[in-house]
């Protein structure tokens, strides 16, 4: 089956007893045990497992070409249970331009329990192989990366991995897999916040791991789910799956009119720079290319101008609004420098737009009375 149609019927006879066609949502937290008992992989407990839990991660890892998936509250959650699943005194090489969550994470917690980290430049494989070290474990990548979106080359790190023995793990929140799938690079694990595009829509907060195997590392992974806590609802399982379903058009969407905009933004004048992996003169566009089926709907921008200018013109539009995050049907944009804040090494005067489902037409138009 091909992706669209996957999404649109993948995992939904999962835990549904009924003749119903989509799922019901079930808020029950307890689950009648049979005269044999059942293991814990059964429905038992809402912890453990819940129907509507398994229907999404059934999803996310037919999308992505997975074997399995944990679904977390958040994709922060998500991203701490793989750290956990290592041990205390591993080490691990992250990019530099990490999303800042993920960083202040490691830096703040991880660190405190134990883990070692080098955060550096994702674009060069030397640098990469010379931060390799004995207790080296893990080596993850965020490409395009937030909000440089500097493109690292999937195929050749995971080489690089193969060949130390290393686990490796792909941020993939930002393309999707309907723009790229890291496992058939040779990726170990696929990280997402479902808080972006999968859940569309703004309005859900959640994250997810997918596994391209189910080997040991990954029921550390499972553990830390169901013992740690930080499940999703059946509530927002039930509506992920639900936003899933149109993810390849709404990508489609995004895909077109990001290109649009960023079309525009590099014939302003008030622009210096334009980040986006689409554009011919982007530094990483030949390995996006390769490796990306769409460039996603993100965008960076350096302003012609200083930090209070590009406070400002983040200010004036009307329909694009000031707020962070991303991956929803309206378009939002920030100053992403204010947003980081301490640690941060964005530039004073980056904009990164988050662009959306609304007619490019006018999308632009509002560009054009905040910039003029
Ligand atoms: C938002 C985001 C996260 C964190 O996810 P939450 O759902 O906010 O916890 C991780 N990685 C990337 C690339 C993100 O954009």
């Amino acid at each position: 089956m091909r992706f669209e149609t996957k999404a649109i019927h993948a995992g939904l006879e999962l835990g549904n007893p009924t003749k119903a066609i989509i799922p019901p949502i079930s808020p029950s937290t307890i689950f009648e045990i049979d005269e044999e008992g059942r293991d814990e992989s059964d429905l038992h407990y809402t912890r453990l497992g819940n129907p509507n839990r398994l229907q999404f991660e059934h999803l996310i890892s037919a999308l992505e070409g997975g074997r399995t998936a944990a679904a977390f509250s958040s994709g922060i959650a998500a991203a701490k249970a793989i750290l956990q699943a290592l041990d205390p005194g591993d080490h691990i090489i992250i990019p530099e331009d990490v999303y800042a969550g993920n960083r202040k994470m490691v830096k703040n917690i991880m660190a405190r329990w134990g883990l070692e980290s080098s955060f550096i430049n994702m674009t060069s494989l030397e640098a990469i192989e010379a931060h390799i070290q004995p207790n080296t474990k893990l080596i993850w990548i965020e490409t395009p990366s937030n909000p440089l979106m500097r493109i690292t080359d999937i195929r050749a790190v995971a080489e690089l991995a193969g060949k130390h023995n290393l686990i490796m793990v792909a941020d993939n929140t930002w393309p999707t897999p309907v723009n790229q799938l890291p496992l058939e690079l040779g990726v170990d694990l696929v990280l997402h916040s479902t808080s972006k595009y999968f859940g569309g829509h703004s309005d859900i907060l959640g994250g997810a791991v997918v596994a391209k195997e189910e080997d040991e590392f990954f029921e550390r992974i499972r553990l830390i789910q169901r013992m740690g806590g930080a499940v999703p609802s059946p509530q927002d399982c039930w509506m992920l799956s639900r936003s899933t379903r149109t993810l390849a058009y709404r990508m489609r969407g995004h895909n077109e009119h990001a290109a649009q905009v960023a079309d525009y933004l590099v014939n302003h004048g008030k622009v210096a720079d334009v980040y986006y992996p689409g554009l011919e003169s982007h530094r990483g566009h030949e390995i996006a290319k390769k490796q990306m089926k769409g460039y996603g709907g993100m965008i960076s921008f350096i302003v012609n101008g200083d930090q209070k200018e590009s406070i400002e013109i983040v200010g004036r539009s009307k329909l694009i609004k000031r707020a962070t995050s991303l991956g929803g049907v309206e378009s939002t944009w920030e100053h992403r420098q204010s947003s980081e804040g301490e640690g941060s090494v964005t530039p004073e005067n980056l904009i990164r737009i988050s662009v959306g489902l609304e007619h490019p037409d006018d999308i632009i138009e509002d560009l054009e009375k905040a910039l003029n």
